[in-house]
Formats: C-alpha cells, sequence, structure tokens
C-alpha cells in the first residue's frame, strides 16, 4: 500500500507566492487567488518529496508521513 501523507498549510504564514504550487510534481497544491493562500486540494496524490515544504520561504507548510505519529 502506497505511504500517505498530510500537506499542511500554517494560513499565518501564507504569503501566496505560489512557489509550492508550481513545484509540486503531483500538483497537490492549488493558488487560493482571492485569499492569496496555498490549498492542499489534492493530498491524496502527495508522494511526500517535501520539495513543497523546503521551498517556502515562510516556513508555511509540513509535510507528514500519515500514521508516523511523530513531528519528522
Ligand atoms: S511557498 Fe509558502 S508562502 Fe508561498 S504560496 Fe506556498 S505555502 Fe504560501
Ligand atoms: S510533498 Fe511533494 S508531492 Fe507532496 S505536496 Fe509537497 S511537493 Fe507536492
Amino acid at each position: 500500500m502506497p505511504k500517505k501523507f498530510d500537506v499542511l498549510v500554517n494560513n499565518s504564514w501564507c504569503k501566496g507566492c505560489w512557489l509550492c504550487v508550481n513545484i509540486c510534481p503531483k500538483k497537490v497544491l492549488d493558488p487560493d487567488e482571492v485569499r492569496g493562500k496555498s490549498v492542499p486540494a489534492r493530498v491524496e496524490d502527495c508522494i511526500g518529496c517535501r520539495q513543497c515544504e523546503n521551498i517556502c520561504p515562510d516556513l508555511a507548510i509540513t509535510v507528514n508521513e500519515k500514521g508516523e505519529g511523530n513531528n519528522a
């Protein structure tokens, strides 16, 4: 069974630069142009590559493997 991931965007920190939206190879994140926030719209497609987490200049994204029970 493929691993599942949670993708969380901290709306207090996201400034809508869309770097994460553009880098995600699975198009998990959608830009909410109205609110200026990135939205994890298709988390079921996430492969856990963490490119979104790494590229975000504001540390607004957290990717966690489901069922891990830790903060890695
Ligand atoms: S890279 Fe960070 S600040 Fe930019 S849209 Fe994504 S979550 Fe928001
Ligand atoms: S971890 Fe990778 S696949 Fe998952 S949302 Fe981030 S960039 Fe996309």
